[in-house]
């Protein structure tokens, strides 16, 4: 049987209940054998993040808890220039051979930008790509995706065993309308963001001071 490895990127600015609940629902929908989430440094799409990289990679610890599936990938952190995605699955690819299944893990917001990013068009020769609805996102999409899903989407998780990349599957999951840019604003105006994200990783922002004003 071949390795199974989903990845979730993100900001994880901060990381919440709408990334951790998608992990593992993909996690077991696609009998995956890790679900790693992997920060990103400096995002070349995303304005500049308002924890640090250190900060966001402690609380995306801090929500891994032990026993629950998800592992942390932090190689996007460790290199010391810009981080394209296409560059980690390559990095991927290189440590875990051409047998590997990997699973690239987009929420539909991200789904829909993917052609803004660097040398997308190689993505679907490196991984599987895992489109998951996200509530209250415009379901409109660039034409050029319309006519990627067209050729490579399938149906079914089975369809997707025969193969280590090249095909895109979309997911409807627990519908969770959670977004780190509302849970970074309810703390700038006094509000609690408890129960949208683990009390660890609350704590971690009052400790830390973070994303107040
Ligand atoms: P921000 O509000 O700062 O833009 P975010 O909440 O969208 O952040 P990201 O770190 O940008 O979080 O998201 C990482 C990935 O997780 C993206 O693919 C995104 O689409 C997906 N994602 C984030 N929140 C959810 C959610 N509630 N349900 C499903 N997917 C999600």
């Amino acid at each position: 049987m071949r390795q199974r490895i989903g990845l979730l990127g993100g900001t994880f600015d901060p990381v919440h209940f709408g990334h951790l609940r998608s992990a593992v629902e993909v996690l077991e929908r696609l009998q995956l054998d890790e679900l790693r989430l992997v920060p990103s440094a400096r995002p070349p799409h995303r304005e500049v993040p308002g924890a640090s990289a250190d900060q966001r990679l402690a609380m995306v610890e801090l929500a891994v808890t032990p026993g629950c599936g998800l592992q942390v990938d932090d190689r996007e952190l460790r290199r010391d220039r810009l981080s394209y995605t296409v560059d980690t699955l390559e990095s991927l690819r290189a440590e875990l051979g051409v047998e590997a299944a990997l699973f690239m893990v987009l929420g539909w917001d991200a789904f829909c930008g993917l052609p803004s990013w660097h040398r997308w068009q190689e993505l679907l020769q490196l991984a599987h790509i895992v489109v998951l609805q996200r509530p209250d996102y415009n379901p409109d999409m660039p034409e050029v995706l319309k006519d990627l899903l067209a050729a490579r989407s399938v149906d079914s998780p089975e369809r997707l065993a025969q193969s280590s990349n090249g095909h895109i599957i979309c997911l409807s999951q627990t519908p969770l309308a959670i977004s780190a840019t509302h849970i970074r604003g309810l703390v700038a105006s006094g509000a609690s963001p408890r129960f949208l994200l683990p009390d660890a990783v609350l704590d971690y922002i009052e400790t830390q001071g973070l994303y107040r004003p």
